[in-house]
């Protein structure tokens, strides 16, 4: 194929790059195969896709050769691979029958071959690879779509690019198979995904690394690919394993190690927890560590789904009339890029405390119903509107802030704790309501039941709430136990964003052994209370409402430099982390292996939070050492299972070191009112993700889009959802569209010059 395509006159020619073909690559497929069909080109147009693992449509993260036991962390409904629609920016769709959902493929699919495990439902978790093969499938649609139009061709290179320069004008692409010739492209579209770095000078992983180089000792600065870096000679049934992480991929981690030896995960009777049966081919041991001690929380049973427009999250003060008028008059004055004003907010002074309030609201309204939610937010919005202004003496901290937010929830939620108290201990409702005329006593008090005993007690309880009986009333609260872990007195329900973040109080098992209870304890009522769903239980309705419905919130305040240097470096070492652990965990069954695991003894867990890592000189291992616990372990080897920012002075990809080198791109250097430098790692890109070089120009040749894109913007990562009018849908949608405006300029001007 390339020596045909060598062969061929390519003097009209407008020749587009790829690089990488993983989601974001297939995207950009379809949205050419659709507006290409629909309106062909004037001139021969050549689309070169580089994809270096071979995989194309799924790339490396969703291969459909990894392991199995590596899941999706999204609902099958959630995910597509075309515009729909609800893009309304798109011009042109394709057929129906070539833009199938991944629910749709999946049944498609079941339906042809019968094969029960593409039977899945829309709020089945899949398997990566599940993911992959649909990919795959629908890359190949594209290519052959495109391949139809006349004057289209598309050409698929196995291969790592590792060099693009500037030749007379056309980018000349130099690839890691020299078989392959030299390609020019008019038009480069980088969709390379995440990549690795280097170990920053003075890192843990530095030393580490120097460390394992001078003696025997394993250590895995990444973990995928698993099969590629979680060795089975250093990861079998002789040797600790040490994993790094307690987030995403070390589950990936643990469940290869387990699962993928051939381990059995048995359901017990409960139809919901499991039991782990080693099958001997396990590690020794395998001990996880993280910052916090604390595995990623399970995500919620999506309720949303069935309706998204009625049921997620729309802010009511986290909403970005109020971070611009937080910006406009709290903002800090900097200056930004091209010498422009700007404004930056502290993420934590400033917004947190409008964060807290959201989540707080959202937890009420499910605890006591739509009634109390709405006035609450009577009662709050006089001291909102005022907080905007910027005018009290609240923003000099985050508990400043947050405590006037309580202070004001407080005066209305203390009177229903109040009331709740009073029926609990055996007052009528008839009474309470007499004295509390303002307020749906039985809406509240059903409502605060059914969260804690669960909507199928909604008969009992609405029977007890219309008892005269005070005896029959106190009899009923003393016996209630929550089937969902709740806690029945109502005390312990306030809002509390300390009790989320830090589940496991250090004093309480300082210096003890008691820490993998006490985490094991947590990770059985986290499942519980995900068990009830997003919308119906109050902490998980509150995390999910706030940190991933009003995602595109926080990368309104975020993006560009929108945060002073100083809580941009907080809000991503911080908070980014809890946003991980309370919004974007495993599902329930995923955590309920992973507390299988620990029961087995065969995860452990005991080192907890604030670990050390600690070399073992005189035998060339390393020490797993909690600060909190006082516990330690020897490993005998190391896997670091945590994805790595882009960082484009430190990424192994010889790619992007040549690019920064070349000058073609530049390191992302943030708007500071100081004088202190501060780099985050990402490429200095435009709104539409065009890569300003180092000499100040905009090359609006180069586009950068998904997890390359991180840094300057947030929230880059992940699939593309249907029928959502959804961001990652709508950049590709703007590439494609300025593509083909600068291709047929380019026409045009070929055009002219022949006549
Ligand atoms: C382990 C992991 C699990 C994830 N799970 C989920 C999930 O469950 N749900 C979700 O929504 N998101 C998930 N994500 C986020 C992920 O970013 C998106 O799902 C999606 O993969 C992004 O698509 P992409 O095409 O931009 O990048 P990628 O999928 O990373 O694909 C980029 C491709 O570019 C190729 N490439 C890179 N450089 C070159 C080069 N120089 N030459 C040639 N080829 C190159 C790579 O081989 C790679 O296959 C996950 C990410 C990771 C890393």
């Amino acid at each position: 194929v390339y020596e045909r395509y060598q062969q061929q006159d390519k003097s009209s020619e407008f020749s587009l790059v790829i690089v990488g073909a993983g989601p974001n690559g297939t995207y950009a497929l379809e949205r050419l195969a659709a507006e290409l069909t629909a309106e062909p080109p004037d001139n021969p147009l050549a689309i070169h896709v580089f994809e270096k693992s071979g995989h194309f449509g799924a790339g490396w993260v969703h291969s459909p050769s990894q392991p199995k036991s590596s899941m999706l962390n999204r609902i099958v409904g959630q995910i597509t691979f075309a515009c729909d629609e609800t893009n309304t920016k798109a011009r042109h769709l394709l057929d129906k029958q070539y833009r199938p959902t991944f629910f749709e493929w999946c049944q498609n699919k079941y339906k042809l071959g019968g094969d029960e495990f593409f039977n899945m439902q829309a709020e089945d978790w899949p398997p990566r690879y599940i993911h992959g093969l649909a990919l795959i499938d629908q890359f190949r649609t594209y290519c052959d779509l495109l391949n139809k139009i006349p004057g289209v061709s598309v050409h698929l290179y196995d291969s790592e690019v590792v060099g693009v320069e500037l030749v007379a004008g056309r980018y000349q692409i130099t690839s890691a198979k020299k078989s392959i010739p030299r390609i020019f492209g008019d038009h480069l579209l980088f969709v390379t995904g995440h990549s690795t770095n280097q170990p920053s000078a003075g890192s843990y992983v530095e030393k580490i690394t120097q460390f394992a180089k001078q003696s025997d000792f394993y250590y895995a600065p990444f973990a995928y690919p698993l099969k590629h870096y979680v060795k089975p000679e250093y990861t079998d049934k002789d040797h600790v394993v040490g994993c790094v992480g307690l987030g995403l991929t070390a589950i990936d981690v643990f469940l290869y190690l387990t699962e993928g030896r051939g381990g059995k995960f048995l359901l017990n009777d409960d139809g919901r927890t499991y039991t782990y049966q080693a099958s001997g081919n396990e590690p020794k041991k395998i001990v996880g560590i993280s910052q916090s001690g604390l595995f990623t929380s399970a995500r919620p049973f999506n309720a949303k789904e069935q309706d998204l427009e009625k049921y997620e999250h729309k802010g009511i003060y986290l909403t970005p009339s109020s971070v611009d008028q937080i910006r406009r008059n709290l903002g800090i004055p900097t200056v930004g890029r091209d010498a422009k004003a700007i404004k930056q907010i502290d993420f934590e002074k400033h917004l947190f405390p409008i964060v807290y309030l959201e989540m707080a609201v959202i937890h009420y309204k499910v605890l006591f119903g739509e009634d109390f939610a709405k006035q609450l937010s009577e009662t709050l919005s006089v001291p909102f509107q005022t907080y905007l202004l910027g005018e009290l003496d609240v923003y000099q901290s985050l508990a400043d802030g947050v405590n006037y937010f309580v202070t004001h929830l407080n005066e209305l939620v203390k009177k229903v704790f109040v009331i709740v108290e009073q029926f609990v201990s055996g007052t009528p409702v008839r009474k309470i309501q007499q004295l509390n005329e303002a307020l749906n006593v039985n809406a509240l008090l059903s409502c605060y039941f059914e969260t804690l005993l669960g909507i199928e007690q909604a008969d009992e309880i609405s029977r007890i709430l219309l008892s005269n009986l005070p005896t029959e009333i106190s009899q009923w609260s003393a016996s209630l136990v929550s089937p969902l872990g709740h806690e029945i007195d109502v005390k312990q329900h306030y809002f509390s964003w300390e009790k989320l973040i830090t589940p496991i109080p250090c004093h309480a098992y300082k210096g003890s052994k008691d820490y993998p209870r006490m985490l094991l304890e947590y990770m059985e009522y986290d499942q519980l209370q995900a068990s009830q769903g997003n919308l119906l239980n109050p902490s998980k309705a509150a995390c999910d409402g706030v940190w991933r419905d009003l995602r595109q919130v926080f990368a309104l305040a975020a993006d560009f430099g929108g945060f002073t240097a100083q809580s941009h470096k907080v809000f991503i070492t911080r908070y980014m982390r809890y946003h991980n652990r309370l919004a974007n965990g495993a599902c329930i069954e995923v955590m309920e292996k992973m507390t299988a695991l620990i029961r087995a003894k065969i995860l452990d867990v005991s080192v907890g939070p604030m670990p050390n890592i600690e070399e073992s000189i005189e035998d060339g291992k390393i020490w797993l050492v909690g600060t909190e616990t006082e516990h330690k372990v020897k490993v005998d080897s190391l896997i670091d299972a945590r994805l790595h920012e882009l960082n484009v002075r430190l990424d192994r990809m010889p790619l992007y070191k040549q690019l920064y080198n070349k000058g073609l791109i530049k390191a992302w250097v943030y708007p500071s009112a100081k004088d202190n430098e501060y780099i985050p790692g990402g490429i200095e890109l435009t709104k539409d993700f065009h890569p300003i070089d180092q000499s100040g120009f905009i090359n609006r040749k180069l586009t950068f889009l998904g997890p390359a894109s991180e840094g300057v913007m947030f929230f880059q990562v992940g699939a593309a959802r249907p029928y959502q009018n959804h961001h990652v849908l709508n950049d590709i949608i703007d590439w494609s569209e300025e593509f083909l405006t600068q291709m047929a300029a380019t026409n045009q001007c070929m055009i002219l010059e022949s006549v």
